[in-house]
Formats: C-alpha cells, structure tokens, sequence
C-alpha cells in the first residue's frame, strides 16, 4: 500500500513509524510511506501556506493554492485523499478495514485554524477525525490512521490472526489475557485457560468478552 501524507511538520513523522512492526513493514516493501512538505507547494519568497480567515476571526487557514497544487501533481488516478479534521466522520477499526483494502491512500493534515472550504468541498475523498478533541495539527492523526491501517495489511503483523482476534475486529472489546506465572501475588490465572480444553476456552473467551464489552462499551453492543 502507498500512503502520501501532506504536512507542514515532516518531522514529527520520523520518530513514530519508524520502529517496530511500521518499521519492518516499511523495510518489506509492504508500506510505502512519502512525507510530503506543504511549503514546497507554496512559492512566493516566504513561503506561505496560511492567510487570514474571510468575515475575521482568530487564528489562520491554510490557503487552498498550495495544497490544491500538492493533490494535483502526487495523487495517482485511484488514490483516496483524506483530510484529518475534527469535523470529519469518527475514525474505527471498521474504517481502518476500509482504508487498508485501498492501494493508494492520501493523508491531508492541516494546522493552525484548518483548511479553506473550497479543499474539502474539491479534493476530499473523505474526511476523518480521531475523536472529540482538538490537537494543535494533523501530524499525530494521520500516524494514528497509518499504524492502525498497516497493521490489518497482509503480512504485516507475524500472525495475521493477530488482527481478526481483538478489539473491535468482531465487533466487541477483546477477552482478559493471561501469560505465566499461573499465580502472582495471591492472584490466579483461571482454570479454564491451563485446561488445555480448546472448545472450553473459546467458550470462555467469548463469554468474556460479551461481558467486559457490556461492562465498559454497552454501545458497541
Ligand atoms: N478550527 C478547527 C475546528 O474547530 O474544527 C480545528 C483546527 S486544528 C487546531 C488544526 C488541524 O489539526 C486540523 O485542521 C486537523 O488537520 C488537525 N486535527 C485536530 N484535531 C483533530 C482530530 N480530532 N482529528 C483529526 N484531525 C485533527
């Protein structure tokens, strides 16, 4: 999967995706990563992307010319261009699915008060928030949607299982997990998971996580 990601801070992106799994799907060809650098679309002496919102107000937008200019020239016939923004649809895993079944994805973040209209209206695809806050520019929601959509990429995580068997994949919060000692500080691992019993602990596990959702995400249910 190719993702281009259109920012005013490359270097914010350096540290994030490049450890881990997002590093080695990187080295493995998997995800192909470009960090764009708007100012490089901008081309009076300063450089400017931003300017003073119409009607007054705080705070500055960024210009439409140059990121017009940026998605016109790196976009390739099928690529889906997103912009980061609190106004956009909640970011999921449902989504995330989505996203990861696209070849070629285009990730517009945005700074200061945000975007002149006329960029959502023309050349979003699609729009997408990471939650109910506001952060001061895109740079960290769009390495949330990278990490979250190259992990479900095939080959991405050791076990593609990995990703079918968590949180949100089935709808639900995932089950309680255990791993050695069997007892630590008085507290003990349940039985049915040392039983060895693979039917009794899928059951198990199903059960628990019907009940950990409808205790902290009736919602979901
Ligand atoms: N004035 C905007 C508003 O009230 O909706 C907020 C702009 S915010 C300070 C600057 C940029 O950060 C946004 O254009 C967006 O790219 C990014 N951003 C901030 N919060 C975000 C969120 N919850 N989800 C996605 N992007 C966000």
């Amino acid at each position: 999967m190719k993702v281009d990601v259109l920012t005013l801070f490359p270097a914010m992106f350096a540290g994030p995706l490049d450890e881990s799994i997002i590093k080695r799907a990187r080295a493995a060809g998997l995800l192909e990563l470009r960090i764009h650098n708007l100012r490089d679309y901008a081309h009076d002496r300063h450089k400017t992307v931003d300017d003073r919102p119409f009607g007054g107000g705080p705070g500055m937008l960024l210009k439409p010319e140059p990121i017009f200019e940026a998605v016109e020239t790196l976009a390739r016939e099928n690529t889906r261009v997103v912009l980061l923004s609190p106004a956009g649809r909640q970011f999921n895993q449902a989504i995330a699915r989505e996203l990861a079944a696209q070849e070629d994805l285009m990730l517009v973040t945005g700074h200061y008060e945000g975007f002149d209209e006329r960029i959502r209206q023309e050349l979003a695809d699609d729009e997408l928030s990471i939650g109910d806050y506001v952060l001061t520019n895109g740079a960290l929601p769009a390495m949330v949607v990278i990490d979250t959509v190259a992990r479900l990429l095939p080959g991405v995580l050791g076990d593609d299982q990995s990703a079918h068997d968590e949180s949100f994949s089935a709808g639900l919060l995932e089950y309680p997990q255990y791993t050695r000692p069997a007892e630590f500080r008085g507290m003990k691992v349940p039985e049915v998971l040392l039983s060895g019993n693979h039917a009794e602990i899928a059951r198990w596990r199903a059960e628990q996580s019907r009940t950990v959702t409808k205790q902290r995400r009736p919602d979901l249910l």
